[in-house]
């Protein structure tokens, strides 16, 4: 087989974006400044290799505070955001917490309390029990924020209060998709209040541009990463949309699919935000062993975005 050429379209810009790069320092630099175990609520970021590596340092995962023994330790809560009501119960309970909740993930629950405050009903558009859905719905009196999920259900959308009504949107959605749920929405509420940034997030939109530009070269597109990964998943759908129906994702490399593989003759890679790059790299190493493969790395926009640590762990 070795003898099988194969060439890599690499996407890029790929794998993490700042504000997981933020949380694996907080949780690391939380071990540091409090020792162990620190406890995490919620994966830390979706990927399992950063959470078991995490867990060889001396982090406990849990879902709910309610779950921690030792309430002595502190806590750090994920880069998806939490409802107001959870640093609520760690006061309550007189624990010591970090936010590791990304920055543009809070600039969308800054938003939606404002729209609140300025007297809005206010739709989410996401995707049902993702814990940043949960978290941003979490930061308004329940039933004064409502979910829309895709274009039937922005259709169907009554404005049932007689508010003046406004939308946010989830940071890892798919950018075009969302673009269409925008516009079923204006068209039927000319007067809704936008955000005035976008909330799909920077890396999001970059990572879906860079797979778009490539998608439609390759025979088969990967996307390492988690199945429970929001941005990893949407973009599996945008290679698939984008002219490579043989797109998947690839979340342990038990799922490699060396035969078909070998009927390619180009592929595509990506990895969402949440995927260490080690990950990638394993990936092209097996792929070396079996076939004479060529690396061409596609990027679209170099990253230069960095959030800082809270200053309670300098
Ligand atoms: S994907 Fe976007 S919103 Fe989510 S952690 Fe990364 S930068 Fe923040």
């Amino acid at each position: 087989m070795k003898n099988k050429e194969l060439k890599i379209l690499l996407s890029a810009p790929r794998g993490f974006c700042a504000g997981v790069e933020r949380a694996i320092e907080i949780v690391e630099k939380s071990i540091q400044k409090y020792g162990t175990p620190v406890y995490v609520r919620h994966e830390i970021v979706h990927n399992k290799f950063v959470v078991d590596d995490l867990k060889n340092k001396g982090a406990i995962f849990v879902e709910e505070l309610k779950e921690i023994e030792d309430k002595s330790r502190p806590v750090i809560f994920s880069a998806h955001g939490v409802p107001k009501k959870v640093p609520d119960e760690a006061i309550n309970y007189k624990m010591t917490y970090v936010d590791a909740t990304c920055p543009l993930v809070s600039k969308v629950h800054r938003e939606a309390e404002n729209l609140h405050k300025a007297g809005f009903h206010t739709i989410l558009i996401g995707h049902q029990n993702h814990p940043e859905v949960i978290g941003t719905m979490g930061q308004l009196p329940t039933g004064t924020i409502e979910l829309i999920q895709n274009e039937d259900e922005a259709k169907k959308f009554k404005n049932k209060k007689d508010k003046k009504i406004a939308f946010v949107t989830q940071t890892t959605l798919s950018v075009d998709d969302t673009k269409e749920i925008i516009k079923i929405l204006k068209n039927k509420f000319p007067n809704i209040r936008e955000p005035l940034k976008e909330d799909i997030c920077y890396a999001t939109t970059n990572r879906q541009m860079a797979v778009k530009e490539i998608a439609n070269k390759c025979d088969m597109f990967f996307v390492i990463g988690s199945r429970n990964s929001s941005n990893s998943v949407r973009l599996v759908e945008v290679a698939k949309k984008s002219g490579c129906p043989k797109a998947q994702l690839i979340h342990s490399q038990s799922e490699i699919p060396y035969e078909e593989i070998e009927s390619s003759n180009i592929i595509g890679i990506s990895s969402g935000a949440s995927a260490p790059e080690i990950l990638v790299e394993n990936f092209i190493n097996d792929l070396k062993n079996r076939f004479t493969v060529s690396i061409d790395e596609v990027e679209i926009i170099k990253e230069k975005v960095v959030f800082k640590i809270p200053k309670k762990l300098n």
